[in-house]
C-alpha cells in the first residue's frame, strides 16, 4: 500500500506538485499547460491544498515582477477577478500588499517592496521540494532544508544592515543562477514550473522555478529514507 511522500501514513489522495492552481486554463495560456502534471501520494495532513498556503504562494509569485507573460496574463485575466469575487482572496492580497510597502525601482519601473509572511512561503516551498524529491528519486526526503529565495526579496531597507544583506543576497542569486544554467530542467510545462537538481556533492541542491523567473533554492544533506 502506498504511503505519503512526507510521512509513513497511508495515502489518502494524490497531490499535484506544484499545486494545480498554478496552471492557468488554455484560454489564458494559449495552449494546454495542464498536461502530465506531477502528482505524489499524500496523507490528509500533508496535502497542502487544505492549508491555504498554496493560494498564498500563488499570489506571491503572481505579484512578483520576475514572472513571465503567461504569469502576467494569468494574474490580470483570471486571478484579479477571482480576488474581486472572493473576500478571503482579497484579504490575502491585502495582507501581502498593505504590509508596510516601500517604493522601489526595478529595471527603471516603479514598483513596491512588501513584507510577506515568509513562514507560509517556506512551508509551501518545503512541501514542494520534498514532493519533487519523491517524484524524482522515488524516495522520501526527511532531512531539514535550507531555503533561499533567488529573487529580489531584499531585507527591509529601513534596517541598518540593508546594503550588506542585499549584497550577500545578490551574490547567492548570481552564483546559483550561473551554476544552474548548466544543469537539466525537468517538468512538462516549463513556462509554469520546472525544477533542477544538483546531486554532485554531499549536499543536494534543488532549484524550483515558477513562471520562468520566480525561483527558490533548497539545500539539504544527502540522507535517504530508511
Ligand atoms: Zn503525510
Amino acid at each position: 500500500m502506498k504511503t505519503c511522500y512526507m510521512c509513513d501514513c497511508v495515502k489518502s489522495s494524490y497531490e499535484h506538485v506544484p499545486p494545480k492552481c498554478f496552471f492557468p486554463n488554455k484560454g489564458i495560456a494559449g495552449k494546454d499547460l495542464k498536461i502530465n502534471l506531477i502528482t505524489v501520494p499524500s496523507c490528509d495532513l500533508h496535502n497542502t491544498k487544505k492549508s491555504g498556503d498554496d493560494e498564498y504562494l500563488l499570489l506571491f509569485t503572481l505579484l512578483n515582477y520576475a514572472k513571465n507573460n503567461i504569469g502576467e496574463r494569468y494574474f490580470v485575466l483570471d486571478r484579479l477577478s477571482a480576488i474581486q469575487r472572493h473576500k478571503s482572496l482579497k484579504n490575502k492580497v491585502a495582507s501581502i500588499i498593505s504590509n508596510n510597502p516601500v517604493p522601489i525601482h526595478i529595471n527603471n519601473e516603479e514598483s513596491i517592496a512588501v513584507n510577506v509572511d515568509m513562514e507560509k512561503i517556506w512551508r509551501s516551498i518545503d512541501h514542494i521540494t520534498r514532493a519533487i524529491f519523491y517524484h524524482h528519486y522515488k524516495e522520501k526526503l526527511f532531512s531539514p532544508l535550507t531555503i533561499y529565495p533567488l529573487l529580489a526579496l531584499l531585507p527591509d531597507p529601513r534596517s541598518q544592515t540593508y546594503y550588506e544583506k542585499s549584497n550577500s543576497h545578490s551574490q547567492i542569486v548570481n552564483v546559483s543562477h550561473k551554476h544552474f544554467s548548466l544543469l537539466s530542467r525537468y517538468g512538462n510545462n516549463q513556462e509554469i514550473f520546472y525544477y533542477q537538481i544538483d546531486d554532485s556533492s554531499d549536499s543536494f541542491s534543488m532549484r524550483i522555478c515558477f513562471y520562468e523567473g520566480v525561483d527558490f533554492l533548497s539545500i539539504f544533506k544527502k540522507q535517504k529514507a530508511s
